[in-house]
Formats: structure tokens, C-alpha cells, sequence
């Protein structure tokens, strides 16, 4: 049996894959905010301080694989929290933990996004690319909340990306599902919104598979690219979102 660490492990897609990787007789090491082996807030260097510490001290030998989940939408009053929770608290913990995924040829499996592609601010991009957080910090709070989510999971695709050969020269496989829209705690606020709930059912309606993605979805995705049955794939940013990509950009490969 494997030895792995998670962060979002308490609720929604981050449940589905620890529910999943425990089942199997894993060993699991649950990063959260709440719900979890080493509770920390990954949207301060504190927390993802104290969070590598914590996985570091229960993982010396090594990790087999390692899935940075944990994520905050766009719409939170702070924005300001969305680089630092998806970009830094993912980015920071994948190379505070490269030694031990190398000790054990591990798989690192991102959680990106579909709309990663989206219209944003390269400035904001270029800033989380760069590790500039104050600076990213400072964008965010003057954008819309949708392109400050999608810039995150962006510049993560493209961090991951950059960093694949390097990574793999070290035996540590890199890759990343983009989910489309997944009924958990952070869209149910959306469905259950008397004035967005309506634009969300249109949304879903238009999806090509013609339903929403469950959080079982993107784990079966997530667990795949992560064990061995996957050992040749290397820098995939897999859509897990019903064909809505396909749709919305047929020519883009
Ligand atoms: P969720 O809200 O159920 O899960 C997010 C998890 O992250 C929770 O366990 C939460 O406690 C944890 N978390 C939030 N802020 C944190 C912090 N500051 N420090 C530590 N942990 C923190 O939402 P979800 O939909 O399951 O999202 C999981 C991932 O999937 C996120 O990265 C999200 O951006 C991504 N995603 C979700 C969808 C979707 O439609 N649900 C689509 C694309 C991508």
C-alpha cells in the first residue's frame, strides 16, 4: 500500500479522493482548513509552513503521490484569498514536498480548472508565475471574482507544465484534471441563489453529456492520473467536465 497527502480533503471533490485513496488500504495525509490530520489555513505562508512541516514529519520516507485540492471560487468577499489558496497553497507545497515524492517516484495530480482557459489578466498571471503574491494579491482584489478564480487555475496549468521535465528527470510525474462544473459545497451556493440558481440550470443544460459533474467524477480521473496505470502520462491538464470544453473551443488542442 501507498503512501499519500492530500490538501481540500474535507468536503467535495478533496472527500470524493480521500474517501477513494483510504478505501484502498492507503495511507493518507489530509491537509484542511478544518476536518483533517493537520488542520491549516494554506491562504497564509504560515499555514503552508505549517502544513508542510506536518506532512514532512508523518511522511519521512517518502510520499508515492501527493494531490493539492484545496480551493476557494471567486465569489468569497476576500478575493485576495484565491491566489493564495489555489495558486501558492498548491504550488508551494508541490516543491516543499518534490524531495519526498522523488524518494518514492511519486505522481502529483493538480486540480486545475476548465475555465482555465478563460479570458483574465496576464499581469495577474505573469505575477502568480513569477511568485509575486503580494502583487498578485493586489490584482485580484480589483477584478471580477470569475477571472481571478480562472487566472489561478490558469497560471497553475502553466506552472505545472513549465515545471513537467524537471520534475520527471527525478522520477515525479506531474499532471492535472480541469473539472467543469461539480455539484459540491462550492456550487451548491450558486444552485441554491434565487438569481443565479436559473443561470446555472441553463448552464448545466448546455453541458453535452447533459448533467452536472459529481465530485466521483473527478476522483476516478484524479486517482488515475495518479497510480501507475497512468506511469507514461506527463503533463496532461485532463478536462473532467461532460464535453464543455470541447464545445466552447473545438479547435484548441
Ligand atoms: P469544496 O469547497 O467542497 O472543497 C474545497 C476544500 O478546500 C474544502 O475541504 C475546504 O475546507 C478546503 N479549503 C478551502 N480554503 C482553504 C484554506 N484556506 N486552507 C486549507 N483548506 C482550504 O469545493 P470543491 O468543488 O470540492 O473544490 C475542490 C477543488 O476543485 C478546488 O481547487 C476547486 O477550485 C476545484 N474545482 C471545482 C469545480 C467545481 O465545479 N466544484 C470546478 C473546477 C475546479
Amino acid at each position: 500500500m501507498g503512501r499519500y497527502a492530500m490538501t481540500g480533503g474535507a468536503t467535495g471533490i478533496g472527500a470524493a479522493i480521500r474517501t477513494r485513496l483510504r478505501a484502498a488500504g492507503h495511507e493518507l495525509i489530509v491537509v484542511d482548513i478544518k476536518d483533517a490530520d493537520i488542520v491549516a489555513n494554506l491562504g497564509t505562508a504560515d499555514g503552508r509552513r505549517a502544513a508542510l512541516e506536518g506532512i514532512r514529519a508523518r511522511a519521512a520516507e517518502g510520499l508515492d503521490g501527493f494531490v493539492p485540492c484545496a480551493g476557494v471560487n471567486g465569489n468569497i468577499p476576500d478575493r485576495a484569498l484565491v491566489p493564495s489558496v489555489n495558486y501558492f497553497g498548491t504550488v508551494e507545497l508541490v516543491a516543499g514536498l518534490r524531495d519526498l515524492l522523488a524518494a518514492r517516484k511519486g505522481s502529483v495530480v493538480l486540480v486545475s480548472s476548465n475555465s482555465a482557459p478563460h479570458p483574465t489578466s496576464e499581469d495577474y498571471v505573469q505575477a502568480l508565475l513569477a511568485g509575486d503574491e503580494a502583487r498578485a494579491r493586489q490584482l485580484a482584489v480589483s477584478m471580477d471574482g470569475h477571472p481571478v478564480y480562472s487566472g489561478s487555475k490558469q497560471a497553475l496549468a502553466r506552472w505545472m507544465r513549465r515545471q513537467v521535465p524537471d520534475y520527471a528527470q527525478t522520477g515525479v510525474r506531474l499532471n492535472a484534471i480541469a473539472p467543469g462544473y461539480t455539484q459540491t459545497p462550492m456550487t451548491a451556493a450558486a444552485e441554491a441563489d434565487p438569481e443565479l440558481g436559473d443561470a446555472v440550470r441553463r448552464f448545466l443544460a448546455a453541458t453535452p453529456v447533459g448533467r452536472a459533474g459529481q465530485p466521483e467524477d473527478q476522483a476516478e480521473a484524479a486517482l488515475f492520473l495518479l497510480g501507475p496505470a497512468s506511469s507514461f502520462i506527463c503533463g496532461a491538464l485532463l478536462y473532467v467536465d461532460g464535453g464543455f470544453d470541447a464545445m466552447s473551443r473545438p479547435d484548441a488542442i
